[in-house]
């Protein structure tokens, strides 16, 4: 099987001009403003409150676990982790950790990072049998002299911490594969719901700033396949002086631009969250074509305040920030951050 990079690489002749395509990002966002394409953006919180941040429906969850963790004394890294490794553990996300769906070889191979506020960064990549790899990937920013660790080598690093070798096809994807096999066909389609990485962004009572990002990758893909969820500041990057952002969707079309490193970038420069987003979303538009790819940013302020946005309506995250009347309780939300 080859892959027919034509097949979802079309030329978006829907799209091309629509927002702003060609301007600098200032003159884009006015135009954006002006057809109605831009994303409700979110205020931001009271300064010094915790928010937390997380890509799709299981964005849920993962920041209710996040706000836990906040809650026994932990820092934006311990609600990042605590975060993942409830939807790394759900066997029945087929996007992330345990049940993700297989390479076109049956092999489930993770990718997943994270990164703090001074610019601390670990990232694992095409691990199998893993359970947890934001956690692996939080021991190799902590406690090992480097940054990223790839396959074999990870999962060696997993074995030394005692991590157990962990089974992660499950019957369910098994089954998914064993039918995509029939036709074989290579073609990423526009994510849908519960069918996408996590990428986590918080800042905690003291202001510090932490994100991660975890996945099964793009379903199907050839065996040795990284994308951007491991790649610092493609799938993730923070900065404490100036934000934090993450992608989801494909990740070719993140790493060739450079995405998340590029809203972090630009929020240093003055945009707001929510233009940053937008921007970096219009850098791919204008850059490749984007009728059958997916690409989603979403990022978080120093002052918590947060932005969304995708090149395709169906993007949605998850909000948590404190109950005004109980700080350790989180109240959430999930934001449809569609620009349609
Ligand atoms: N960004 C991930 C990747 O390309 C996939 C996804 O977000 O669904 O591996």
């Amino acid at each position: 099987m080859s892959i027919d990079r034509r097949s979802f690489l079309r030329r978006a002749t829907a799209l091309a001009g629509g927002v702003g395509i060609g301007l600098g990002w200032q003159q884009a966002l006015a135009k954006a403003n002006r057809t109605g394409l831009r994303a409700q953006s979110v205020p931001s919180s009271t300064v010094g409150d915790p928010t937390m941040v997380s890509t799709w429906n299981h964005g849920m969850p993962a920041n209710m676990a996040g706000f836990d963790a906040l809650a026994n004394g932990g820092s934006a890294l311990d609600m990042i982790e605590a975060g993942a490794r409830i939807v790394e553990a759900d066997p029945t996300g087929q996007s992330v950790g345990l049940g993700g769906l297989p390479d076109r070889d049956g092999h489930v191979t993770l990718d997943a990072c994270i990164m703090d506020h001074t610019q601390n960064a670990g990232s694992v990549c095409f691990v199998q049998n893993v359970a947890h790899p934001l956690s692996l990937a939080r021991q190799v920013m902590e406690n090992t002299p480097h940054v990223m660790l790839a396959g074999a080598g990870a999962e060696q690093y997993a074995r030394e911490l005692k991590m157990p070798a962990t089974p992660l096809l499950t019957e369910a994807s098994r089954k998914a594969w064993e039918q995509w096999q029939i036709e074989s066909n290579y073609a990423p389609v526009i994510n849908i719901e519960n069918h996408d990485t996590i990428g986590l962004l918080a800042l905690d009572d003291q202001g510090r700033l932490a994100g991660g990002c975890t996945t099964s990758g793009v379903a199907y893909k050839m065996h040795g396949r990284v994308g951007d969820s491991p790649i610092i500041g493609a799938g993730l990057y923070v900065d404490g002086t100036a934000g934090g952002a993450t992608a989801t969707g494909l990740g070719e079309a993140v790493m060739k631009t450079v995405g998340s490193f590029l809203v972090v970038e630009l929020m240093r420069q003055g945009a707001l969250a929510q233009e940053a987003c937008e921007e970096a979303v219009h850098r791919i538009m204008k850059a490749m074509p984007v009728d059958d790819l997916q690409v989603g940013y979403l990022a978080l302020g120093l002052d918590g305040s947060v932005g969304g946005h995708a090149i395709h309506s169906g993007f949605n995250y998850a909000l948590h920030r404190p109950d005004a009347s109980n700080a350790q309780k989180a109240i959430g939300q999930l934001i449809d951050a569609s620009h349609g």
